[in-house]
């Protein structure tokens, strides 16, 4: 059996890596920490509560992008991470049952790989997958993990996630700890949605 793990709001808390990085390219924010999440929760991208809490100008939210896209995966901020507590006994004790992977949307393979080898979990995987947004996340898993069957698990926290695992025709778990409401993941129809990947057992 296979599980594959997204990364961010599913293994590793990376809440204050996006919100501290918002705060430091949006001077004319006062937004707290939950506020900014409140937000996220309610479905409102970074653009859409630049446009209407703070005015900004299509012009200003290209910046606003490039900016981001350009440092939420630098050293600096990837500091900022942490893992959930408790997922390294999960890890251990799923990897007992099944071959664990990793798929990640994010841009950079090399800092990926860098940051599961100081949070130490790059033990745990036997495949860590990166988009580097240049595949889809079904494309990478369809070519790499080449026995995947339907009792197979992807467990991630985000709608995307779960659309991902309905068209490869597994199984999809969607956590709670991440990035996306219940109310929200509910309209994706995972086969479970549970508080965080600290409860998901086979
Ligand atoms: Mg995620």
């Amino acid at each position: 059996m296979n599980i594959i793990f997204d990364l961010d709001g599913t293994l590793i808390d990376s809440k204050q890596r996006l919100y501290q990085l918002f705060q430091q390219l949006v001077s004319a924010s006062t937004l707290t920490f939950d506020q900014y999440w409140q937000f996220k929760h309610n479905r409102l991208s970074n653009e859409l509560i630049l446009s209407t809490e703070f005015g900004y100008s299509d012009i200003e939210i290209h910046r606003f992008v490039s900016a981001w896209m350009g440092l939420i995966e630098s050293p600096e901020f990837l500091a900022m991470d942490s893992n959930f507590e408790g997922v390294k006994d999960t890890l251990s004790r799923l990897g007992s049952h099944a071959r664990l992977h990793v798929c990640t949307a994010r841009q950079s393979r090399e800092s990926a790989v860098t940051q599961l080898e100081s949070l130490g979990l790059s033990n745990y995987f036997e495949r860590l997958m990166v988009t580097e947004q240049k595949h889809s996340k079904t494309s990478i898993i369809d070519r790499q993990v080449s026995d995947l069957a339907p009792e197979d698990w992807l467990i991630g926290d985000t709608g995307s996630d779960i659309k991902v695992a309905h068209s490869l025709g597994i199984n999809s778990c969607a956590v709670l700890s991440g990035f996306m409401s219940h109310e929200a993941l509910l309209t994706y129809k995972p086969t479970r949605i549970i508080d965080s990947v600290l409860a998901f057992v086979l």
